[in-house]
């Protein structure tokens, strides 16, 4: 596809009806927000990330996916941070139920990265195929239509190619873009992963690439896995944080954590929500909202009289291990894909990284009952 027919493929879209969200230029960094024309897109933007620091500049590049992974995933876009799931008003001795479902916009997320793509699947894993269906979830999944793109650089604390999420979209998506810029030629390799998306192709003008065009792409893929900002060995994470309940890492780590909860948001598979109830001043109406929680709050590990998790101690073991072991356990893989997002946005310098490092390399073997504070 030439670079030119990517304006197209985005009013194609939204001619289906489609809210277009994808990567565009906001506070500074790369967020997820709407898309009406190619222009909303970062053309040009490159980004410098590593641990607790982010920027951004403009390198005059005609690039339009220069950049490696947005700061933000797409996960607001199917999970909110925020749901009324219930309202009543008094009237008499009773209440009347004043909730209604808003509806569901069809969406298209736009320039998806293999890391996102893959926390999709595990949200899907936990919300839509477990026991319980989120049923809102599962709405808002169906209605999506999903444009992924291969990455060509990843960024300083990517490190999906060790979790084997990525850098190459290898499913998931309806339609796939590898971006060729080189030598005067810009164009896109495109391919399609869903009927939806092959239905989409036959209102593009596209042409067969050439064989130039497959080799360039491969060659790009190769060069985005070899250069990985940072490298995790995930071999036996379960076994090896479940030995270490105990390990003096667990205080080294916790007197630099500020519990502040960056981390969770920024994560894209985090799912933990809590229930919030309110009641109008006069008593008359009350509503039951949902919202994003995060295991470094003191309330989330609230069970009768008081919290389990009271110490950053405590809590930050509980992420570390739930990520990279105990989910293992629970949904059959890790839940990490090594996207980096809590590298760059803890604003402690914590790195998951260089923590379970320290734990392979210091192996205390040091296992006692969970103590909880
Ligand atoms: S734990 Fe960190 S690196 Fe892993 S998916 Fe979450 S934000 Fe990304
Ligand atoms: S690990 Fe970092 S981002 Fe997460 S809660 Fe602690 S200080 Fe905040």
């Amino acid at each position: 596809m030439e670079r030119a027919e990517l304006g197209h493929l985005i009013d194609v879209l939204q001619r289906e009806g489609r809210e277009v969200v994808g990567p565009i230029f906001r506070n500074q960094a790369i967020d997820i927000g709407p898309i009406t024309t190619e222009a909303d897109l970062p053309i040009g933007c490159v980004d410098e990330q590593e641990r607790a620091t982010y920027r951004l500049t403009r390198n005059g590049s005609a690039r339009v996916f220069g950049f490696s992974e947005p700061a933000a995933s797409f996960k607001p876009y199917i999970f909110p941070q925020r749901q009324r799931i219930a309202a009543f008003r008094r009237e008499g001795r009773g209440f009347v139920d004043e909730h209604h479902e808003e509806p569901i916009p069809r969406l298209a997320l736009f320039g998806v990265r293999a890391c996102d793509l893959a926390a999709i699947a595990i949200l899907d894993r936990i919300l839509l195929e477990g026991p319980y269906v989120d049923e809102s979830y599962r709405r808002r999944r169906e209605s999506c239509f999903i444009v992924a793109v291969n990455c060509a650089q990843p960024g300083g604390t990517c490190f999906c190619a060790s979790t084997q999420t990525g850098p190459n979209c290898t499913f998931g998506y309806d339609l796939v873009l590898t971006e060729l810029h080189a030598k005067g030629n810009h164009r896109f390799l495109i391919e399609a992963g869903s009927p939806d998306g092959l239905e989409i192709l036959e209102h593009l003008e596209l042409s067969e690439p050439t064989d130039d065009d497959i080799d360039f792409a491969r060659r790009q893929r190769e060069h985005a896995a070899d250069s990985m900002g940072r490298e995790m060995n995930v071999h036996g994470l379960t076994e090896l944080l479940n030995d270490n309940t105990q390990h003096s890492r667990w205080d080294d780590v916790a007197s630099r954590c500020f519990n502040c909860t960056n981390c969770t948001l920024v994560c894209p598979t985090c799912f933990c929500a809590t229930i919030e109830d309110t009641t109008s001043f006069d008593g008359k109406q009350a509503e039951r909202w949902k919202r994003w929680d995060s295991c470094f709050t003191l309330d989330h590990s609230y069970v009768h009289g008081g919290a389990v998790r009271v110490s950053s101690r405590a809590r930050y073991r509980q992420w570390l291990t739930h990520k990279f072991g105990t989910w293992k356990e629970q949904f059959g893989m890790l839940g990490c894909v090594g996207c980096g997002r809590c590298i760059t946005w803890c604003p402690a310098g914590i790195d998951v990284v260089e923590e379970i490092e320290a734990i392979r390399g210091s192996d205390e073997k040091v296992r006692e009952e969970v103590d909880h504070g």
